[in-house]
């Protein structure tokens, strides 16, 4: 199977045979799609345009960012092979990722081995590290916009879009909510190092099966908030030593004293679990 499109030929729907819906986003369906009389297999978004039309800005938006992650080739990071629009539809042409959500993974096994999360933490910053190069800020890193390909690495999903599409719904707000950064919180003047931030949160969500920061839901985003910016974690029991020494030194208040993601695979733990055998 040919791993890629050329760019430019598909411009319409015709194009494909339109196969089992995949999910529903905020703007749109994705389905299942095979381009005609060939064996490519692709995940469609289908975006409503006037839908987007309706939120200020967010189409001039939705187009910059498509040209953005057009442009992004990474193992880790769910490609665009290209996009079109017709009729009243925008049309996304992404990379299918054939183990769906990471979100749903965690569910369903409540909480990730270190092993297991190790890879998936390394594959992560993989991608956020080609992200940066390419001076792309995710902003919205969590299990929900994390996929799993064919080979079960994991494939970062839906960056760009927290930027035009505000956080709504529960789920989403609580998920933002508790992965913010000090820095944001704070509403200081923030960079890349969300991003690491964020992968702390991550780390600590695959290890433990929940997030780091969460607080009563009675007491709202305040606490939350003040549980953030105090770094107040604590861990559970049969959180390793390592585990432990590796989240913490992502999770620094001050965004300079973040390891830097490069480092990420040289970290001792990080060595250990990936050393283990299979
Ligand atoms: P938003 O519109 O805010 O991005 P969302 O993240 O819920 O909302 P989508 O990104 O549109 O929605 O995706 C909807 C669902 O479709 C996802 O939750 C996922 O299950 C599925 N999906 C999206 N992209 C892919 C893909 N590349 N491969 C496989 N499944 C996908
Ligand atoms: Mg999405």
């Amino acid at each position: 199977m040919a791993d890629t499109l050329e760019p430019g030929r598909i411009t319409s729907l015709r194009a494909f045979d339109i196969g089992r819906p995949l999910g529903k986003g905020r703007f749109g369906k994705v389905y299942l799609a095979r381009v005609n009389s060939t064996d490519f297999i692709l995940a469609l978004k289908v975006l409503d345009r006037e839908e987007i039309m309706s939120t200020p800005r967010a189409e001039t938006q939705a187009l910059r960012e498509i040209e953005v992650m057009r442009s992004l080739r990474h193992p880790n990071v769910v490609r665009m092979y290209d996009f079109f629009a017709e009729d009243d539809r925008l049309v996304l042409m992404l990379e299918y990722a054939a183990h769906g959500e990471m979100f749903i993974q965690l569910r369903k096994r409540k909480r990730f081995s270190e092993r297991r999360s190790a890879k998936y933490i390394c594959e992560v910053a993989d991608g956020l590290a080609y992200l940066h190069t390419k001076d792309i800020i995710h902003r919205d890193i969590k299990p929900e916009n994390l996929f799993l390909g064919l080979d079960g690495q994991v494939k970062i999903g839906d960056f760009g879009w927290s930027v035009h599409s505000p956080t709504e719904g529960q789920r989403t707000l609580c998920g933002t909510l508790s992965y913010l950064s000090p820095e944001m919180v704070l509403g200081l003047p923030h960079g890349k190092a969300i991003d690491i931030w964020a992968l702390g949160v991550l780390a600590y969500e695959f290890i433990v099966g929940k997030e780091p920061f969460e607080a009563d839901d009675s007491a709202g985003p305040r606490l939350v908030h003040k549980r953030i910016c105090n770094c107040d974690v604590q861990f559970p029991s049969f959180v390793s030593d390592g585990a432990k020494d590796f989240i913490l030194s992502l999770l620094q208040l001050k965004p300079e004293d973040r390891m830097p993601l490069e480092q990420v695979p040289e970290h001792p733990w990080i060595v250990a679990m990936r050393s283990k055998s299979r």
